[in-house]
């Protein structure tokens, strides 16, 4: 990594800022800061980061508005959401909402290391320049070019977010072979470990499915093969 990468820290309690910005900077990342969720917005908008850590609650703007304003207006910056304790619906609505990744508090500072270096490693791998193929075959419609990151169903352009593009991508580059949910945390999430979050996973699907399916609940080129795992389409 020749660049320094740029992280995010949208939170409002100083004391987590403090420690947030110390440890990125330690490890080699370029910070930014902001206190409330509208200046979160806005610098986000403005400096064009290469992650975000999103806290939830937040003054003037809570951090699932930030992020699903962050998506609507186009952005696939990866945002990892800091979560209150066992708030288990604000994990899943996070994830339904755009955001790639969340995080629990207190969460520890390795634990949280390691999400940011999974995320901003996808990115970099991404811009990389040994793309393996120009287009990945699909069938129903659906066409994946590795060049342009470009995914299209029936000539329309899809909006998938980072997350989502890599987890189609994988699939689809075996077609046919089943991949554990756990498998796909470590290929996909680059996770050396997974704990229970394999649920991640399953929500990733079901927006993928929503966005590339005709019927996303009879889906026809992400397959389920139950109590194994996701598979993509061999036809
Ligand atoms: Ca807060």
């Amino acid at each position: 990594m020749d660049e320094k990468k740029t992280v995010l820290i949208v939170e409002d309690e100083k004391s987590i800022v403090d420690i947030l910005r110390f440890n990125l900077e330690r490890e080699g990342y370029r910070t930014l800061t902001a206190y409330d969720g509208e200046a979160g917005l806005r610098t986000a908008l403005e400096k064009d980061p290469d992650l975000i850590l999103l806290d939830v609650m937040l003054p003037k703007m809570i951090g699932f508005d930030v992020c699903q304003a962050l998506r609507e207006k186009g952005h696939n910056v990866p945002v990892i959401i800091l979560t209150a304790r066992e708030e288990e619906a604000d994990k899943v609505l996070g994830l339904e909402i755009g955001a790639d990744d969340y995080i629990t508090k207190p969460f520890s500072m390795r634990e949280l290391m390691a999400r940011v270096k999974a995320n901003i490693r996808r990115t970099a791998m991404q811009s990389g320049p040994a793309a393996p193929a120009a287009a990945i075959p699909a069938g129903g419609g659906l066409t994946i070019d590795t060049e342009s990151y470009q995914v299209r169903k029936h000539g329309k352009a899809v909006d998938l977010t980072q997350r989502e593009y890599e987890l189609l991508t994988f699939l689809a580059s075996h077609p046919g072979k089943v991949y554990s949910r756990i498998d796909l945390m470590e290929q996909v999430w680059n996770y050396g470990y997974v704990g229970d979050d394999v649920r991640t996973v399953d929500v990733t699907v079901r927006r993928l499915r929503e966005k590339i399916e005709d019927d996303p609940a009879s889906p026809a080129l992400i397959l389920t093969r139950r109590g194994v795992g996701y598979y993509f389409t061999a036809e």
